[in-house]
């Protein structure tokens, strides 16, 4: 399996003394949440890939996590590219599989356990321990029967998005040429998710089923891995209109990560740099309230992962709008689940203060599930 620490050279943000004991009080002190990675550990060649994503053998990457000082984090499984038991990732069969394995996995470890309330990560800091909220980036088929977001949710799913890349029953997703927004049978699966406690998210969701879902969601809700079209024109991204909608709703973003997503201009060689800027451009937008990180990591090869399951993942159609950019072999400063105290350096040594960055990595994502999950 690929290497959990050092795999690569991700380097971090380099801090002054005083600000490396500001660094040390927080990754003790401060309660820290990831709103979307894949905690699961990928083999070393990613020509295993597919044959490994038909496999029911995953290992969450505790020694690589055990860098990330984080007390939950939102676990997108291996959502799009499951496919065990259809060509179908979103198969509800596809879907039930990977709940069976993560529960399974969490169950025979002491040190984590299954987020399913908003205190949890209070609780998981409490206990040095490390909560896993079960997140599906997109509804599986269920059509009419919508009494299956009850089973979803009796098996842990605490969050999920409408939609993921390619459309369905729900909504328009953002690989879709035309966008038709929320179904009504969409607007009925919010209102059940809505009454029934799982929090709504609209990453990979189309901009007009953004706004509709947010139009009749009577919750706020999560945009967990995205970044600003604004900085980076490019589908995966969320034009403004979606970012201030959001801000109205109470939700909150999660800054995503991954490999050629979140690029800018002023930094178009992928790195924690170009993420940031995306950050910055939201926060001037919309303020700090509604601001996270979801970096969409992994452990292993995240570049050769898109080249394998390009399709499944609407790779192309993710990336129509991009400019041309420079490709990376990984995101430096950000590669993988264990980098994300990098974050924290980085709002070290550019200003924010403790309150500040005790919002974004914790009080704001805390508040939305307070409202959804309660
Ligand atoms: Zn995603």
């Amino acid at each position: 399996m690929a290497k959990q620490i050092g795999r690569v050279d991700s380097r971090w943000i380099e801090l002054s003394d005083s600000e490396e004991n500001r660094f040390e009080k927080i990754m003790e002190g401060m309660c820290k949440v990831s709103l979307h990675d894949h905690t699961i550990v990928f083999p070393e060649d990613p020509s295993n890939y597919i044959e490994f994503a038909g496999s029911g053998e995953w290992l969450i990457g505790l020694e690589g996590l055990s860098r990330a000082g984080l007390d939950a984090v939102f676990e997108g499984l291996m959502d799009g590219i499951y496919l065990a038991r259809s060509r179908d990732p979103w198969s509800w069969e596809n879907i039930v599989y990977q709940l069976g394995l993560i529960s399974w996995l969490v169950d025979k470890l002491e040190c984590v356990f299954i987020g399913r309330s908003a205190d949890d990560i209070i609780r998981a800091h409490d206990e040095d321990r490390l909560a896993i909220y079960i997140h599906l980036e997109g509804a599986p088929h269920m059509g009419e029967e919508l009494e299956l977001v009850r089973h979803l949710y009796g098996f842990g799913v605490r969050c999920m998005g409408i939609v993921y890349s390619v459309g369905n029953e729900y909504g328009s997703g953002l690989a879709d040429e035309k966008d038709y927004g929320l179904t009504p049978l969409g607007a009925e699966l919010v209102d059940e998710m809505n009454s029934i406690g799982i929090a709504i998210d609209l990453a990979h969701a189309n901009d007009l089923t953004c706004l509709e879902v947010m139009e009749v969601s009577s919750k706020p809700v999560f945009i967990t891995h995205a970044g600003a079209r604004g900085v980076w024109p490019s589908r995966r991204m969320k034009p403004d209109k979606v970012l201030e909608r959001l801000a109205d709703n109470g939700g909150v973003i999660g800054i995503e990560a991954s490999p050629h997503t979140t690029l800018s201009k002023e930094h178009p060689y992928h790195s924690i740099e170009s993420v940031m800027d995306h950050f910055k451009y939201i926060e001037d937008l919309i303020g700090l309230d509604h601001l996270a990180f979801g970096p969409d990591t992994l452990f292993g090869d995240h570049v050769a992962l898109h080249r394998v399951f390009r399709d499944y993942l609407s790779i192309g159609a993710s990336r129509s709008g991009s400019p041309n950019y420079i490709e990376v072999p990984y995101v430096d400063g950000l590669e993988n689940p264990g980098d994300f105290p990098n974050i924290i350096r980085w709002l070290i040594r550019n200003g924010y203060s403790d309150n500040e960055i005790e919002k974004i990595v914790f009080r704001n994502i805390h508040r939305v599930l307070k409202h959804t999950i309660g």
